[in-house]
Order: structure tokens, then C-alpha cells, then sequence
């Protein structure tokens, strides 16, 4: 079972606990998104939707909120299979173990992992900046402000080095 699709536009407050959610859909482990009817996700909102959804916490968006658990365990069992090929599939992770670089040397190799590093932390925080802007929701636009920043960021960096 997986959490997918959050919506991050609105956090709603938990009648129980009175802690911050956000709600998701509910997928088995293929990322079949579970529906009350066995059928394909209808695209509807609110009452009208037949796709189940749970509340998972504000900060850790992937596991359902201790207070309604319970609830979105007992529709899922409830549930039919859920329809396949229509989901959204979660990609299975490739594995690059056995990688062997032959025009990298390690010098390279320890600062581009950690230039790769940096980029990664400087984009979750990125993101974690862009979800303050409900108005913000295509993701490419996210992707291009990002890069906006990355490149006033360095022109910054890069003054503040020289100056
Ligand atoms: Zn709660």
C-alpha cells in the first residue's frame, strides 16, 4: 500500500488530533490506485469521486495519519482489486551496482557526488519553498523558477567570490 498524488494545495486539520494533513490516493504496492468500485480512477472531486483517499501527515507525506489509519485500512479491504493499467505506475528502480566509471577519476568523481548532492538538497528545499505558492502548481513552471534560482543563486555566489 502507497500514498500518491498528496495534495498539497490545502493542509486540513485532523478533527481528532487537530494536527496538520493532506490527503492522497491510495495505491497497492504495483501503484494501481485504489477505487470504491473496482473501476478506473472517474477524474471526479469531492462526494462524486470513486477513488479512496487517506489523510497522511504534513511532513511525512507518505504515511497515513495515525488518527484515520484504521479507516482507509477497512475501505481497502473493502475494496476490489484495483483496476490495472490505468494507474499510475511507480517506475521500478534500475540499479546501477555493478557501475563502472572509465572516464571518471575519483578526484571527479567525489566532487561531482557532491555537486550532485548539493543540487538534490538545494532543490528539495526548492520545493519545499515553491508548496508555500498554492498559486504555483505546474510543474514545469516549478521546474523553471528552480532553474531561475539556481542561476541567480550562482551569479550571487560568484560576486560575493569575486568582491
Ligand atoms: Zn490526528
Amino acid at each position: 500500500m502507497q500514498v500518491i498524488d498528496v495534495y498539497t494545495k490545502k493542509a486540513y486539520t485532523c478533527k481528532k488530533c487537530n494536527g496538520e494533513i493532506y490527503y492522497g490516493k491510495i495505491t497497492d504496492d504495483k501503484g494501481n490506485i485504489y477505487t470504491v468500485d473496482g473501476h478506473m480512477p472517474n477524474g471526479k472531486y469531492g462526494k462524486e469521486t470513486n477513488v479512496i483517499s487517506g489523510a497522511v501527515d504534513a511532513l511525512v507525506k507518505d504515511r497515513l495519519h495515525e488518527c484515520s489509519k484504521h479507516y482507509v485500512e477497512e475501505a481497502i479491504a473493502k475494496a476490489p482489486a484495483p483496476p490495472t493499467g490505468g494507474g499510475v505506475k511507480i517506475p521500478e528502480k534500475t540499479t546501477f551496482a555493478n557501475f563502472q566509471a572509465e572516464y571518471v577519476n575519483e578526484a571527479d568523481r567525489v566532487q561531482w557526488n557532491d555537486v550532485v548532492a548539493k543540487v538534490v538538497e538545494l532543490t528539495i528545499l526548492a520545493q519545499k519553498k515553491l508548496d508555500e505558492y498554492p498559486e504555483i502548481t505546474n510543474p514545469a513552471l516549478k521546474g523553471l523558477i528552480t532553474n531561475q534560482a539556481f542561476a541567480v543563486w550562482s551569479s550571487i555566489k560568484e560576486s560575493q567570490r569575486n568582491g
